[in-house]
């Protein structure tokens, strides 16, 4: 068995897991995302939650890999990361200096790329070849597996599906762009649009959120051949049941092409577990035993 420790680094929540090679998860804590400016402060508050499940030895409780999931942007490997909703971390050599508080290999992947692992290893998209992972929480992001293989790009950004266009018209978006689908369908955007938390949103807003989303998964389904996408975050999973049936309408609505037509999309299998088993999902691929 292959035990490594997973890290999740958001906006809101730093966490720690160690999951074991089959997808055991072991112990597991979290803690505040520290505000602020000071970027060792907040690196300190992340080496107190990995000491809370490590014992503060991580060879000792026998962990051989660390994997990482992280808000973007990134250098390629999460060499250096500036999280846009995390100020205190601009540039910041998040692999090294884990590497070198940790003593075991280190391997760091943006957020939604490891949802995408996380979820393909045991989670609602488990066995298959060809899906994409998406997340539609505060933005929207996503990772794609095609070939069976969770895919890079140039720069490792690839996935980054909240900025396809859905409403060439539509509101302006945090990219500079416009009508983006984060610029319509995440929670920070349904929060501008009807002034309360997503979580309060009428039915017409979900419903909304839930066309553009399989609008914009309709192009991404063509565009790869794909036939299954699962879709995690609080704003899809608390609106739930008219959310999905809104994105599959809209989907199947626009899905034209024969290979295209059967497309589904899934809410994603495993919870408010999927962030630390996505990252554990990145070491374990790192180290080369998944
Ligand atoms: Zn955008």
């Amino acid at each position: 068995v292959t035990r490594a420790l997973a890290v999740d680094i958001g906006g809101t929540k730093l966490a720690a897991a160690v999951i074991d090679d089959d997808g055991t998860v072991h112990e597991r804590h979290q803690a505040p995302t520290v505000r602020g400016t000071d970027a060792g402060a907040l690196f300190d508050a992340l080496r107190d939650v990995i000491d809370a499940v490590t014992d503060a030895r991580p060879s000792g409780s026998g962990i051989e890999v660390c994997g990482v999931g992280c808000g973007g942007p990134m250098t390629l490997d999460g060499e250096m990361v500036s999280p846009l909703n995390i100020p205190a971390w601009r540039d910041f050599p998040l692999r090294s200096r884990l590497a070198e508080a940790l003593g075991v290999p280190v391997f760091v992947d943006n957020d939604a790329k490891a949802l995408a692992l996380g979820e393909g290893w045991i989670g609602a998209a488990a066995g298959a070849a060809n899906f994409m992972a998406m997340v539609v929480s505060t933005g929207v992001g996503g990772g794609i597996v095609l070939d069976g293989r969770l895919l890079d790009g140039a720069a490792g950004n690839a996935g980054h599906v909240g900025h396809v266009v859905v409403e060439p018209d539509g509101p302006p978006c945090t990219c500079g762009g416009r009508g983006c689908l984060e610029a319509v369908a995440s929670g920070t955007a349904i929060e501008r649009l009807t002034g309360q938390p997503p979580a309060s949103a009428p039915r017409d807003v979900v419903e909304r959120v839930g066309r553009a989303v399989g609008v914009a998964v309709a192009s991404v389904v063509h565009l790869l051949d794909l036939p299954l996408v699962v879709i995690a975050g609080s704003v899809a999973l608390g609106y739930g049941d008219p959310f999905f049936a809104a994105a599959q309408h809209a989907l199947d609505e626009h899905a034209g092409l024969d290979f295209a037509r059967g497309a589904r999309i899934r809410p994603a299998g495993l919870g408010d577990a999927g962030p630390l088993v996505g990252a554990a999902a990145v070491g374990l691929r790192g180290f080369g035993v998944l």
